[in-house]
């Protein structure tokens, strides 16, 4: 706003300054006397007066001597009989030239235009600043239908080697830039040079960055332009701006044009609720209407990106349009491990530094999860004043962005913690003690965000697949806490229900979704999840009651059959079961390694659920 009151500062300085120079320019230098009329009717008596000029109610005197002066008659009135009223007589009035000014010279006309032009010229400098102001700033209303299309710069140039991982995503890319720079190759052989490919992914698996890298490895011009940048608040400019961008795009072939996040504006049309759409679906007609418009030797390649296809208007995909599709998936542990590499570079690392060891904690991480956890890793490191960034850093930044800070300040009384660490020692000693359990990675009663305590049990490797037996250990290993504080106390504490609450779920998913109860092979409820999202948005129930009793019951008998597990294996270790809670309460938090120290004398042999 700033630069708003500036412009009318200006614009009021420029007003004065012409009034100023107006006024200098009418007014002449050396203002002649003014006087009055007696007093010209006494200077005409005494025959000093030569001339008068009337002009209007102006007149110009000139006396004999040569000097000049100017008095002022009320205009209207007849000059001769004013000053015969003050006592001139007629032979006096004879010796003085009189001369009425003919009033109808452009000088007069201009003299009564002046003001009103200038005036008018200054409003209008005025307006013209406003709408200026307007167009310069946030509101961009006036740009109607200019695409703010970004030749991609290449001060901050990405390449391959900045991306970790997505090896099939850059080889197709890689290939299509290919087709771009020799389509004559392709085209000999009948080949139809791709028009569209969708990047699809989770949000942060590096969708924008790969698109970037593409830029940064080929040498063709990269257009760039966010979809949601399409849809302003006036219908229609969607559209004109998608022709605009599409059109810079094919006059400088070969060519990408890169839509980030598509589904701002593909949508599946009529799909939406309310109103607002109509813009929407204009853009995106206007987008399918380019890429059909495309000649079959068009260089121009068109990359967009979403982390929601499900959503998207068929009609995008169909073939000719987006008919490629690149799937971006969450890293595996190799790519983790690559991804911290990357973020690591530029900041002070400890060389001893296991980033394996990170990768292997951060199942489910995107690399944009993992670049923010290298940054938290850094910040914490300064906020303790250490010279360089250590793996503990590291593994309690990946612990608060899963679990929530850490609550050490969190007051509890020495029963709630024995309490806690027999809780978090049966979660721990039940999966130590199944063979089809996960490793435990580390057992603390620090409380972190609800939880008063935590037990971490990971794989050692990437899972794609569970089985039914390791789904069984999972469900133990829940009910451990809760047997253990039974068992141990002969009471059961809040502490128990978060489990509960999982353990029920996971119970439930057996039996409805993976056919895995005595129901056998059949799945109920129809689900549809939200792709990439994980999120399960509905779930139609397609059974009857009595049915859905069964569920119950099969529900029931999985819960049962991992309590009695975990209670069995506690009760056949009691002492290791109290060995475990007692270091936990001494040291708080036990890693991998000591807590299979504490565990060895004891030679448990891991066992089925
Ligand atoms: P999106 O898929 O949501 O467009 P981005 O491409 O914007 O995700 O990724 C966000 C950030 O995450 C990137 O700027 C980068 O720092 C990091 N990142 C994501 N994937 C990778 C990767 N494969 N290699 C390196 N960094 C990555
Ligand atoms: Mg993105
Ligand atoms: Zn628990």
């Amino acid at each position: 706003m700033s630069n708003l009151t500036k412009n009318v500062l200006w614009a009021v300085i420029t007003l004065i300054v012409i009034s100023l120079l107006f006024s200098l320019f009418v007014a002449p230098a050396s203002q002649p006397a003014t006087i009055s009329l007696s007093k010209l009717a006494s200077d005409i008596a005494a025959g000093q007066v030569k001339e008068v000029k009337v002009s209007g109610s102006q007149l110009n005197i000139v006396m004999t001597d040569g000097s000049a002066a100017t008095s002022q008659t009320e205009s209207g009135t007849n000059i001769t009989d004013t000053l015969k009223n003050l006592g001139v007589t007629s032979q006096e009035l004879q010796a003085v030239n009189l001369q009425v000014v003919n009033q109808s010279g452009w000088s007069y006309w201009l003299s009564l235009l002046i003001v009103p032009i200038l005036e008018l010229l200054g409003i209008g400098f005025i307006f013209w600043f406003m709408f200026r102001q307007a167009r310069s700033g946030a509101n961009q209303a006036f740009t109607f239908g200019r695409s703010n299309l970004k030749l991609s710069s290449f001060k901050d140039r990405i390449l391959f080697k900045d991306v970790a991982g997505l090896k099939e995503a850059k080889e197709e890319l890689i290939e299509v830039v290919d087709f771009l720079k020799n389509p004559k190759k392709f085209l000999d052989l009948g080949a139809r040079i791709p028009r569209g490919i969708l990047l699809m992914g989770p949000p942060g698996t590096g969708k924008t960055l790969v698109a970037r890298a593409i830029a940064g490895e080929s040498n063709v011009p990269f257009f760039f332009i966010s979809a949601s940048e399409f849809v302003e608040m006036f219908v229609g400019v969607g559209a004109s701006r998608t022709r605009d961008a599409f059109m810079t795009a094919k006059r400088s072939a070969p060519a990408i044009l890169f839509i980030d996040e598509i589904d701002a504006v593909g949508r599946q049309r009529g799909a939406g609720m309310g109103g607002g759409n109509d813009e929407r679906e204009q853009t995106l007609n206007q987008i399918l209407v380019e890429m059909d418009g495309f000649d079959r030797d068009t260089r121009v390649i068109v990359l967009a990106a979403t982390n929601r296809p499900d959503v998207l208007d068929p009609a995008l995909l169909r073939p000719g349009r987006f008919d490629r599709r690149i799937i971006l998936d969450l890293p595996d542990m190799n790519d983790r491990e690559a991804i911290l590499k990357i973020h690591a570079q530029g900041k002070v690392v400890d060389a001893n530094v296991d980033f394996r060891r990170v990768a292997q904690r951060t199942p489910g991480f995107s690399g944009a999860d993992l670049a923010n956890l290298m940054n938290e890793a850094a910040i914490a490191a300064a906020r303790h004043g250490q010279k360089t960034v250590t793996q503990a850093d590291l593994l309690e930044a990946a612990e608060k962005v899963i679990m929530g800070p850490e609550r050490r300040s969190r007051v509890i009384s020495a029963h709630e913690k024995e309490i806690t660490a027999y809780h978090e020692g049966g979660h721990a000693l039940v999966a130590a003690s199944l063979k089809d359990a996960d490793p435990v990675q580390k057992v603390s009663i620090i409380a972190r965000g609800f939880a008063g305590g935590y037990t971490m049990k990971l794989p050692n490797e990437d899972v794609h697949l569970k089985t039914r037996a390791q789904f069984m250990a999972d469900l133990a290993m829940m009910m451990g806490g809760y047997a253990s504080e039974k068992l141990t106390f002969g009471d059961i504490s809040t502490g128990a229900s978060n489990d509960l609450k999982e353990a029920s779920d996971l119970a439930r998913k057996l039996v409805t979704r993976y056919g895995m109860s005595e129901l056998g092979p059949i799945t109920f409820g129809k689900t549809e999840d939200m792709i990439f999202l994980g999120r399960e948005i509905t779930t139609d129930k397609n059974y009857s009651e009595k049915v859905a009793g069964e569920i119950d019951e099969q529900v029931k008998k999985f819960l049962t059959h991992a309590y009695e597990v975990a209670e069995r294996v506690l009760k056949s270790h009691k002492t290791a079961l109290k060995k475990i809670a007692d270091t936990l309460i001494e040291k708080e938090t036990l890693e991998q390694d000591e807590f299979n120290a504490v565990l060895k004398p004891f030679k448990i042999k891991p066992m089925v659920a």
